[in-house]
């Protein structure tokens, strides 16, 4: 089985916006190939022409920068037919030449048939991980410093083996990062921002980036998911949106709500250490206004959502990106930009900006 392709997972219906970009960002590498994908099954296959190409993609492609990928490895091909009664001799030859891997992480497809696979993808992992870790394809105890070792099941007969790397992969299960909906908080969008912060904001840099006492505005409030996240790290947030916000926010004392366009808003004290954003509106129109709100230093760094179109929704947000860059040139600033569609966003992608060297 040659390892010559990159495995991709994604929500299912975005395999296209995911191939799109993974044709575009390996082109752009100098590396190419072909995607391979079925409608709504929740993952992409990249082909490349060489092995070569497929490892010095899983190294250089990077991750943290794709916006539809939950998930990255390289990959086999599709493997057929494995034996009912026995598929781990065969998973086992497939995995003869990868390097040494410090975990093993059985998984399947995020849509309906996917998940009916997770009960056995659990029980065969005890065996399989035990026969690996015989052959010395496997570290005795996990090792979070080598690769990870990732058998897809597409089918109870049919799967791809494949690792990726540590510095350049997701950390979570099927490339999903699970979180409990808090009772309190008034929507279910609260897990949006909450899954942003937490996948955008390294874990070390916390304490000192998302702190309490710090000013906040959240632009397209209502009902206040959002203004919760912010109100739950101690932060006071000026909510912004026509709505109605929920009353046991208001009662925290942390929130001042105003009726206003959140187009035309300036906060009252400049800069605020964020702004967030989740007004539906048109992506390029949102973009430009988080940009300005930087460049114009109103805001230390910002986390907001581009509501997407059906189709092309990868060109839509390297459109939005581009009317970012011109408002940074205008403004003679360098900036970071993170966007990902997030386990918790649907028609939609989550980004975050901030200026570059900034100490925020
Ligand atoms: N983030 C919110 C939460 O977690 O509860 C949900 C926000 S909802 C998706 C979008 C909100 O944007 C709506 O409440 C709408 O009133 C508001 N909105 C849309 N256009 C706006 C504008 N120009 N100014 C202020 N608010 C706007």
């Amino acid at each position: 089985m040659t390892l010559d392709s990159l495995l991709l997972y994604c929500r299912a219906g975005f395999e296209h916006d995911l191939a799109n970009e993974v044709t575009d960002k390996a082109a752009l590498l100098g590396i190419y190939g072909y995607p391979q994908f079925t409608k709504q099954a929740g993952f992409i296959l990249f082909k490349c022409y060489s092995c070569e190409d497929a490892q010095t993609l899983g190294k250089s492609l990077k991750f943290s920068e794709l916006i539809f990928a939950r998930q990255m490895c390289v990959a086999t091909d599709l493997m057929n037919d494995l034996d009912p009664e026995d598929r781990i001799t065969t998973l086992l030859k497939a995995a003869e030449d990868f390097p040494l891997c410090g975990d093993i992480r059985v998984e399947h497809a995020d849509t309906s048939e996917g998940r009916e696979l997770s009960k056995f993808c659990r029980k065969i992992t005890v065996p399989l991980r035990q026969a690996l870790r015989k052959r010395n394809k496997l570290t005795n105890k996990e090792n979070a410093t080598k690769p990870v070792m990732h058998v897809f099941f597409v089918t109870g007969t049919q799967a791809h083996v494949g690792y990726s790397l540590p510095s350049n992969n997701s950390d979570f299960p099927l490339g999903i990062l699970r979180l409990k909906f808090p009772a309190a908080a008034p929507s279910r969008s609260t897990l949006k921002l909450d899954e942003a912060l937490q996948l955008f904001i390294p874990a070390s840099e916390q304490e000192n980036r998302l702190a309490a006492g710090m000013l906040a505005v959240d632009l397209g409030a209502c009902p206040g998911g959002w203004t919760y996240q912010l109100v739950q790290r101690g932060m006071f947030v000026e909510a912004v949106d026509n709505g109605a916000m929920d009353p046991a926010l208001m009662e925290t004392g942390q929130v001042s709500y105003f009726a206003e366009d959140g187009f035309k808003y300036q906060p009252k004290k400049k800069p605020v250490n964020w702004l967030v954003c989740d007004m539906i509106e048109q992506p390029q129109r949102v973009a430009k206004l988080m940009a300005q709100w930087l460049a114009n230093g109103w805001c230390k760094e910002t986390v907001f959502n581009l509501k997407l179109p059906m189709k092309k929704r990868y060109d839509c947000v390297m459109l939005a990106k581009s009317v970012v860059d011109e408002v940074m040139q205008k403004h003679g600033c360098e900036y970071v930009w993170q966007a990902k569609h997030l386990y918790h966003d649907r028609e939609e992608v989550t980004v975050h900006m901030r200026l570059k060297n900034s100490k925020a």
